[in-house]
């Protein structure tokens, strides 16, 4: 079928002005915000509506034609961005909160919602909706239970798995699956909403969620910890968790070369210390009594000084110091123009494993680049690493990328612990997953989209005869 007449079979389903193409798709549906292979859609749908939504699958589907789902379009590992002939299906319409059930605690939000307006509207019910990160004006619900997003505080309240009790879905056939569950407990057969979680539109369309609220944290308490070496960041971690009693809701390491870069080309950057060190940590425990909540914070930062744990540690004072210190931490945002060519890293490993990967992947990019930079910092709490690497020319990509993937194999990490795998991962899956895991991906993805027109290419590596 020529791309006309698919355009003109969606447009006698959908109706002419819900179809558009060619000059009429705004630039922003050509690319996610990794930048990479922008590309125009064949044309774009905005449902209103999951019937409308099921309406426009059952078309694609019974035309054998390939869609792609796009949220806000913050991804960075090219999931949403378009394929060649794909139509996209943007999700921006199908935005608002249906309910906050206060018995429950519980928001069911669509899909399109942006995060910021689901935990506004849960702030002005008087909960937390305790997922956050810095796309948070942009990327939608959608979007974050797709990639299963981490962010800041994840340590704290889990990733967005964690946050969804239930969902509605769309197959790739325009079947609509409704598992609106409100419950903590069901084990009534399959939980089918891990179906969705995480696997990056490949399996469906998800167009409503239950979603976890919790009672709203009032006094917050952050400061800003200089330690002698990664082992100490560990006893940090452990002694914040023991001490806090569950109140620890960020710990972010920087290494010195991420965090005196971002100081030094930062407007404002400054840090607390006269000295320079080895590692700083970023630490912030939320809690509903502001007094007692400080000298807990305050009674552990000093027993770690006195056992040597840490060297230094700044409290912040003020909502400005506390500002000050998250600007170092998310410098990146504004270094990363300045580091261009660069990669940026988002591996995961168990904590033990990270100091001889780093050694490693310092020691292999020193052995084969003659200049390279290697800014590091991390959700460390959480397993995460981030790496911003760069040589200066495009050319070493590649070997980068490989290079870096295959330690973090080695040391039993993931290639992606928060982005997704998207198209920019997929072919690195092989280093954090065994080919039977991989054979039951295509195994899931040809059962539920046997035509595979839905995010086809993304996640799931392509058998040699394939794609
Ligand atoms: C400044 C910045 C900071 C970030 N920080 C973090 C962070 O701390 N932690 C983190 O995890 N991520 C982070 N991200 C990445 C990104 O924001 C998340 O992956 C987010 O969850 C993507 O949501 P989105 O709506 O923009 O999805 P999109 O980019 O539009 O799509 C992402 C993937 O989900 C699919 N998808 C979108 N909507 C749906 C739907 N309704 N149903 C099925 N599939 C769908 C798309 O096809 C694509 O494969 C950051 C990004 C930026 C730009």
């Amino acid at each position: 079928m020529s791309h006309a007449e698919i355009i003109a079979a969606l447009k006698r389903r959908m109706g002419s002005d819900a179809v558009l193409h060619g000059r009429e798709i705004g630039a922003k549906h050509h690319v996610d915000f990794s930048g990479e292979h922008a590309c125009a859609p064949l044309a774009l749908v905005r449902p209103a509506s999951t019937a409308e939504l099921a309406q426009i699958l059952e078309t694609c589907s019974a035309l054998g034609q390939r869609v792609v789902v796009q949220g806000g379009l913050t991804g960075l590992a090219g999931g949403a961005t378009p394929q060649p002939g794909e139509v996209a299906i943007s999700m921006e319409r199908m935005s608002g909160i249906e309910e906050i059930d206060r018995e429950s605690m519980t928001a069911i939000v669509l899909a399109g919602t942006p995060l910021q307006v689901v935990q506004q509207a849960a702030a002005d019910a008087g909960f937390l909706f305790p997922l956050d990160l810095g796309a948070r004006g942009s990327c939608t619900i959608g979007g974050n239970i797709a990639t299963n997003a981490g962010g800041n505080q994840v340590i704290r309240f889990g990733m967005m798995r964690n946050l969804v009790l239930g969902l509605e879905a769309v197959l790739a056939d325009g079947t609509i699956v409704s598992s609106m569950n409100k419950m903590l407990k069901n084990n009534a057969g399959y939980d089918l909403k891990h179906l969705f979680i995480g696997t990056e539109g490949t399996l469906g369309i998800v167009t409503r969620a239950v979603l976890r609220l919790y009672p709203k944290l009032p006094t917050k308490t952050t400061a800003l910890c200089a330690l002698p070496s990664f082992e100490a960041a560990v006893a940090l971690l452990h002694l914040l968790q023991a001490r806090l009693a569950g109140g620890l809701s960020a710990y972010e390491a920087m290494w010195a070369g991420y965090f005196h870069h971002v100081v030094d080309h930062v407007r404002g950057g400054r840090s607390p210390f006269g000295a320079r060190h080895p590692l700083y940590v970023l630490v912030e425990a939320e809690g509903a009594d502001e007094r007692a909540d400080r000298e807990r914070l305050e009674s552990a930062l000093s027993a770690a000084l006195e056992s040597g744990v840490i060297t230094d540690a700044a409290l912040a004072q003020s909502e400005r110091d506390a500002r000050s210190f998250w600007m170092i931490r998310d410098g990146i945002a504004e270094i990363t123009p300045l580091l261009q060519p660069m990669l940026a890293f988002d591996v995961s490993m168990p904590i033990g494993e990270m100091p001889e990967f780093l050694a490693r992947v310092d020691r292999e990019l020193a052995a084969e680049f003659a200049q390279v930079t290697n800014l590091i910092f991390g959700h460390i709490g959480d397993n995460n690493l981030h790496l911003a690497v760069t040589t200066g020319r495009e050319a070493d990509m590649p070997k980068i990328c490989d290079l870096v993937y295959a330690a973090t194999g080695a040391h039993a990490g993931s290639v992606s612990a928060e982005h997704g795998v998207g198209t920019l991962r997929r072919e690195y899956l092989h280093h954090s997953r065994s080919r039977a895991e991989i054979e039951l991906m295509r195994r899931l993805k040809a059962a539920l989209d046997p035509q595979g027109i839905l995010n086809a290419g993304r996640v799931v590596p392509a058998r040699p005869h394939e794609d």
